[in-house]
């Protein structure tokens, strides 16, 4: 009974046709009264989960969140969407505040973000002992834990609410699954005896391409240029330096970037992040200081131009991908220098040995995630304990890497290691199986050795890339202590010996592997007229009311509207996306931008 309500108000106030995922059960949950910790991967739907029950109880929800970007944003698309919410944190002014604490007073505010630290101010919670709240929802709930790289010490005071509150419910979401995270979760906020939702981590539509990096910003500009023209992307860099330096060579090449990274003035990177939230086109390079609060639904593709140091990196950046369920890409391109800096950097930072260890084992785990042959999607999720079949849209799945034998080349490579004095990185050690005379050759006398010259069949790329399978295999190291020289570990052994042949993934990538699948949403050309039409007016309104224009409504709405070419108020109620409220106020002014190109 309750759940067909529920499903009346998605409908209805949010437009969508169906709960996703475990949304309903979450809804029921909650509407029974219990408290709940659920698992949703970004974009999944965590935000209905709490939104619709706020509509359909007494009294006012409480949501806790972590940045005051993320809660504007959120009330900015609820208010559109004809629902009565407010936010309070050190942006908001003294009148806003009590204008929300009359709408308190007289029960007409369903939904109240805040801050943590307000929440827990001593006379915050005097003020809601007064109110009449029906639940709290704690969104970001990982920033609890200090195990995650999120960790936010006023988090941890949230306990306070089970004391204060006992008789309120509380839901924690999070899309950050590990054991850990989840028992700090279940500790801090008193969750022991909530129900645990846990959906699968599956992001079905970010198609997964990793490349080998040969020249790392041209295989960017190519991607972008041929693939992603025109879309909204994020670009992942390890370092400020390169970040300025890549953001400078996509303006340069005619892309429209900007650059975010913590050595910018706040100013312009706030700028800078309202800018790539209100424009449909930005490419925001960056570190990784970027992105928590992102809450941007139509990103289309994520370019790590460097590993990431680990898969919950990974999965949590590339994630920002395709939040709006429509095809998106996440693009990593990696090489063997970039693993050997993030080795260095966790050798040479201030943490104990057992951490360094961690760190290295889970930089492996990433690095093995880019050399696989198998199911990328399969690599990424079993991470996180789930396992699937391979997925079969993947760049693996769609074009399989055929490994051919590489014995005798690997043979090669592991005697010259040896022959050098396992003394020297792989720069030198491919010299001198180039059988390149050059003065650091002859001043070590490696001219003489019998490796020498004996790999002149191949080029630099290829040597680079097989020194990099060979690492990948455990059959090489690095010597971190010692200017990254090439060491055999004894699996190169038997190797050498003749007694095992090795595998490796071919050196040249098919060209269609390097492509990312085409989004199948063709249009004809009277389509593609109607579909820039209607982007037009978004763009201009959302000017006018100065919202984002996904706020207005997102790309699947528009889509759906060009597919179905609405022709009456009744048609538009169907589209996705679009709620009473929306109809309401605009649903008239849709049917104008259509009606020029409806069929006769
Ligand atoms: P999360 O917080 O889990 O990352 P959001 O709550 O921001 O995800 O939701 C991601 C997007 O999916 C939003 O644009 C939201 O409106 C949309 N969405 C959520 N639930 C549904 C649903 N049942 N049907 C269609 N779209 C949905
Ligand atoms: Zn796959």
């Amino acid at each position: 009974m309750q759940l067909a309500r529920a499903q009346q108000i998605l409908h209805d106030t949010f437009g969508y046709h169906e709960f996703r995922g475990n949304q309903a059960q979450v809804v029921e949950a909650i509407l029974q009264g219990k408290s709940a910790l659920v698992l949703m991967p970004t974009g999944g739907g965590k935000s209905l989960c709490y939104q619709i029950p706020a509509l359909m109880m007494d009294g006012l929800v409480i949501v806790v969140s972590p940045l005051i970007a993320l809660m504007d944003d959120q009330v900015a698309a609820l208010r559109a969407a004809g629902v009565a919410a407010g936010a309070v944190h050190s942006g908001t002014s003294g009148e806003e505040v009590r204008s929300l604490a009359e709408k308190i007073d007289s029960g007409s505010l369903k939904l109240l973000y805040v801050s943590p630290e307000r929440l827990v101010s001593e006379r915050f919670l005097r003020f809601l002992a007064h109110s009449n709240i029906s639940l709290f929802a704690i969104d970001e709930a990982h920033c609890v834990s200090q195990w995650g790289h999120d960790f936010r010490p006023e988090y941890q005071q949230l306990g306070i609410l089970a004391e204060r509150f006992p008789n309120v419910p509380r839901v924690a979401l999070t899309a950050t699954a590990d054991q850990q995270t989840r028992a700090d979760i279940k500790h801090y906020l008193h969750l022991e005896d909530g129900v645990e939702f846990v959906s699968s981590f599956d992001r079905a539509n970010i198609y997964y391409q990793v490349i080998e990096k040969n020249n790392g910003k041209k295989q960017l500009l190519d991607f972008i240029k041929q693939q992603m023209h025109g879309q909204s992307g994020i670009v992942y860099c390890l370092s400020r330096k390169s970040v300025e330096d890549v953001c400078q060579f996509l303006c340069e090449n005619g892309l429209n970037a900007l650059p975010y990274h913590a050595g910018l003035p706040i100013e312009m990177r706030s700028e800078h992040q309202a800018r790539f939230t209100r424009e449909e086109n930005v490419i925001m390079v960056a570190t990784v200081a970027f992105g928590m609060g992102i809450d941007k639904p139509d990103v289309r593709f994520v370019a790590h131009l460097d590993m990431p140091q680990s898969v919950e990196h990974f999965y949590q950046e590339s994630g920002r991908a395709g939040r709006d369920g429509l095809p998106a890409v996440s693009w990593l391109c990696y090489g063997m220098n970039n693993l050997v800096l993030l080795k260095e950097r966790i050798m040479e930072s201030q943490i104990a040995d057992v951490q360094k260890h961690i760190e290295l084992e889970k930089l492996n785990e990433m690095f093995e995630v880019c050399e696989t042959v198998a199911c990328r999607r399969q690599q990424l999720l079993r991470h996180f304990g789930e396992h699937i079949e391979p997925c079969g849209h993947c760049d693996n799945c769609l074009h399989p890497p055929i490994r051919f034998d590489g014995t005798e080349w690997v043979q090669k490579l592991l005697s010259c290691v040896y022959r050098v004095g396992q003394k020297f990185a792989a720069g030198h050690v491919i010299d001198v199986l180039r059988g390149k005379n050059n003065e650091n050759v002859s001043r070590w006398q490696h001219q003489k050795l019998s490796t020498f010259g004996i790999g002149e069949a191949l080029s630099d790329k290829d040597w680079r890339n097989i020194i990099r399978q060979c690492l990948g295999q455990g059959l090489l190291l690095n010597d971190v202590y010692h200017y990254q020289a090439l060491m055999l570990t004894q699996a190169a052994l038997p190797v050498l010996r003749g007694e095992q042949t090795v595998m490796l993934r071919p050196l040249k990538r098919a060209k269609e592997a390097t492509k990312v699948k085409n989004d199948d949403w063709l249009r004809t050309e009277r389509e593609e007229r109607i579909w820039q039409a209607l982007r037009t007016w978004r763009r201009d309104l959302a000017k006018q009311e100065n919202v984002p224009a996904y706020i207005i409504c997102g790309d699947k709405t528009l889509r759906e509207i060009v597919e179905k070419m609405p022709k009456n108020l009744a048609e538009l109620n169907k589209i996705y996306g679009l709620g009473e409220a929306k109809i309401q106020q605009f649903g008239k002014k849709i049917l104008e931008v259509c009606e020029p190109f409806q069929a006769a």
